[in-house]
């Protein structure tokens, strides 16, 4: 075989066993799928040795490159390649080494074909390159899949590169792998590099929640992905975006973990303005505060923290005293104002921890977290009623206005919300009760009474039904004549076995629950029958009275209820006289006057009851179609202690009378009340001076043989 034609004279002279071998060479040559060759190392590369493979990968026979017979070699390599080829040859040439070269070559029939050359050159004795012996074959099947392989790859780097969305891989230890530009641009890198290299600590730099990172990998090694993980992150400068990933874990053929790799898409714009949502869900529009949405979760977050820092703390529950009235006389406008301006102040008695909630209308519910002594609260109590007390300055009118504060104490008080809240408010009413401007805080007494209070109430129902009441009645009297001039009725509740019970312990009760609106009609009808009755003793007409609560007279049919209570007694309406007290005015006064005319309509008698402790302004008296003006007891009863009352009496007496009213007092116990009053000219008089109240009995024998007082 001539494998190398520089040795020409081998030509096998040795024994059988080389023939064989080299028989069998040539046999393997020959049925190489490649062309094995021997070049001058020349300008055409011209060969003087082709293995039958030529054919196959040239199209050419062997004998029509040898010797450039038909074509050379350099004219078969695709000229693009050309130069390639020799310069790599002559590199290999000039070290003395292998070379290895892929290349393409025009195939005889035209086409363009890929070969992998791999040879090496052969020098002569004195060392000078002689020729260059190797191997070509056919890789174009090789070149095709890898050139797909770079299409497909470049395409999805195109993808990569352009998409709208980051895409990430990142190492298990929390560092980025790879990143592409969108993720960099994201979190306001300048490039994938700078993001890589700058953001080596992905929980520390990147996610603001501590703990985060680990929550991802967790989540991920859990489900092997996640998706919509949201997080708040930082962006280079500092500043926080909102983004969600989405991502999985990749693993190499033998399982073990390579990387996670994911997308991450910027939701801040979203989350802002579900945010904004949110926002308007939980806060008051007026004053910005939480609202009664946010409250349960707020005070659940404090217990949390209560619990977990072994203290208390105080929800405290706010209502504006006088915030009815300002809102219903001045308007809307002011009363928005004036909460606006309280819930300032309320947020500034605080600390930043703590929380202000506008429930609703004038109610507030702050929760002061991290009381270690329950006197601490008082300090914070103290500073919410006096700033709360400041004038507050409202289109150029001061307004001035209290709250009442009812405060209960997590967890003496209750452990959960609703029952804090609750407790909160009982001790607001509390406060309340107590002549508000002041705090209260609930007490296992106050729930005692709360209970009382409950079985009161359930026994009051019952009371209607069995027909456990009855009236007294105490008698007027006419300081001109000093006869009787009538009697107010007043309600006693007899429960069978028990003692009998004082309206002051029933009547608020009956108020709140409604019950006042059925014993009020039973009040009413009782009373005028008794007066119907007696004038029908006595042959005069005898004028009753009868106390009607806030809540009574501010139902719709009120006036034709005491029509028909009227009509059904037969008793003539000038004979029925309403007592109303001045705290029923507070709500609206427009509608109080307007109920006050259409009970006037009717016949009946007008009074104002209590006079001079509630909120009545002398404005509104004028205005008001009232017969008869009730003095207080509190200024009669202290007429000998305080003589500045003596002023107020005679006041009351000239005003009421100038509007054409009559004035009458009540609680006269004295002799010394008696003349005084007498004295300044006051139309009547009640008290046990002349009477207790009486029971139907004592007042129809008191009636039938009446004798003159003094
Ligand atoms: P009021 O309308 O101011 O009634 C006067 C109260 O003063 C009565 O108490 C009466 O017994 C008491 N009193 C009368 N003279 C004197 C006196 O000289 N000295 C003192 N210290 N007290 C005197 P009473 O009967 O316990 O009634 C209390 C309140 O209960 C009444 O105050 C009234 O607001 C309410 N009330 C009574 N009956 C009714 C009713 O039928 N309906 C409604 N809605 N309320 C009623
Ligand atoms: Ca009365
Ligand atoms: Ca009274």
């Amino acid at each position: 075989m001539n494998l190398s034609s520089s040795k020409t004279n081998i030509q096998i002279t040795a024994d059988s066993f080389v023939d064989d071998r080299l028989q069998m060479l040539e046999n393997l040559v020959g049925n190489m799928d490649a062309l094995v060759y021997c070049n001058l190392y020349d300008e055409f590369w011209t060969m003087i040795f082709a293995s039958a493979g030529c054919k196959d990968l040239t199209g050419y026979n062997p004998n029509d490159l040898i010797f450039n017979n038909l074509i050379s070699y350099e004219k078969i390599t695709f000229e693009k390649d050309r130069k390639m080829v020799r310069d790599k040859i002559d590199e290999a040439v000039k070290l003395g080494t292998r070379f290895e070269i892929e290349y393409r070559i025009q195939h005889a029939n035209g086409s363009i074909i890929w070969v992998s050359e791999r040879g090496n050159p052969i020098y002569n004795d004195q060392g000078q390159i002689h020729a260059i012996k190797g191997l070509i074959q056919n890789i174009t099947k090789r070149k095709n899949i890898e050139q797909s392989l770079r299409d497909t790859e470049s395409r999805y780097r195109s993808i990569f590169e352009n998409a709208i969305e980051g895409i990430f891989q990142t190492s298990p230890n929390g560092r980025y792998l790879m990143v592409n530009p969108a993720l960099a641009r994201m979190y306001g890198y300048n490039s994938p590099e700078d993001l890589i290299s700058a953001l080596n600590n992905i929980q520390q730099q990147l996610y603001v929640a501590s703990g985060r990172r680990e929550e991802f990998v967790q989540a991920i090694e859990n489900h092997q992905n996640v998706q919509n993980f949201e997080s708040l992150v930082y962006k280079k400068d500092g500043s926080t975006i909102w983004i969600s990933e989405n991502a999985r874990m990749v693993y190499d053929e033998v399982g073990v973990l390579l990387y996670y790799e994911g997308t991450v898409e910027d939701i801040t714009a979203r989350k802002s303005y579900d945010a904004q949502l949110e926002h308007q869900a939980t806060h008051d529009s007026l004053t910005g505060l939480p609202n009664r949405y946010m409250l349960n979760d707020r005070l659940q977050q404090c217990i949390n923290f209560a619990d977990r820092y072994k203290n208390k703390i105080a929800v405290a529950f706010i209502d504006l005293d006088q915030f009815k009235l300002i809102n219903d006389s001045m308007g809307h406008e002011v009363g928005d104002q004036l909460l606006l301006i309280m819930s300032q102040r309320l947020s500034s008695c605080v600390r930043e921890i703590d929380t202000v909630v506008r429930l609703g209308g004038d109610e507030f519910v702050i929760l002061i977290t991290n009381i270690d002594n329950v006197n601490d609260i008082s300090l914070s109590m103290q500073r919410i009623l006096t700033s709360v007390a400041e004038p507050c300055m409202i289109n150029e009118l001061d307004y001035l206005v209290t709250c009442s504060v009812g405060i209960s104490i997590y967890p003496d008080d209750g452990v959960e919300p609703n029952a804090l809240l609750k407790n909160a408010d009982s001790a607001m009413y509390k406060a309340k009760k107590a002549g508000r401007n002041n705090y209260q805080i609930y007490t296992k007494a106050l729930n005692k009474a709360l209970t009382e209070r409950v079985m009161m109430e359930y026994k009051l129902r019952l009371a209607i039904e069995h027909d456990e009441f009855l009236l007294y009645y105490q008698p007027k009297v006419d300081f001109a004549t000093g006869l009787i001039s009538g009697a107010e009725a007043l309600i006693r509740w007899q429960p069978p076995g028990e003692e009998l019970i004082e309206p002051m312990r029933f009547i608020q009760i009956a108020e709140e629950t409604g019950l006042i609106e059925k014993i009020g009609e039973w009040v009413l009808t009782t009373a005028c029958k008794k007066a119907k009755e007696l004038k029908e003793k006595t042959g005069r007409p005898f004028p009753i009275a009868v106390n009607v609560s806030p809540r009574q007279f501010r139902q719709p049919n009120l006036a034709e209820t005491i029509k028909q209570i009227l009509e059904a007694t037969e008793l003539d309406s000038d004979c029925l006289e309403l007592e109303i007290t001045e705290s029923t005015l507070i709500d609206d006064a427009a509608k109080f006057i307007e109920t006050l005319h259409s009970l006037k309509k009717i016949g009946v008698k007008l009074a104002i009851d209590d006079f001079g402790t509630g909120y009545s302004s002398l404005a509104y008296l004028k205005d008001f179609p009232i017969d008869r003006l009730k003095i207080d007891k509190a200024f009669v009863s202290s007429l000998e202690k305080d003589p500045a009352n003596m002023a107020i009496l005679k006041a009351i007496i000239v005003l009421g009378q100038s509007l054409g009213m009559k004035v009458i007092a009540e609680g006269v116990e004295t002799g010394y009340q008696y003349d005084y009053l007498k004295s300044i000219g006051c139309d009547e008089l009640q008290g046990y001076y002349f009477s207790k109240p009486l029971p139907e009995i004592g007042l129809e024998a008191l009636v039938m043989n009446q004798s003159k007082l003094k």
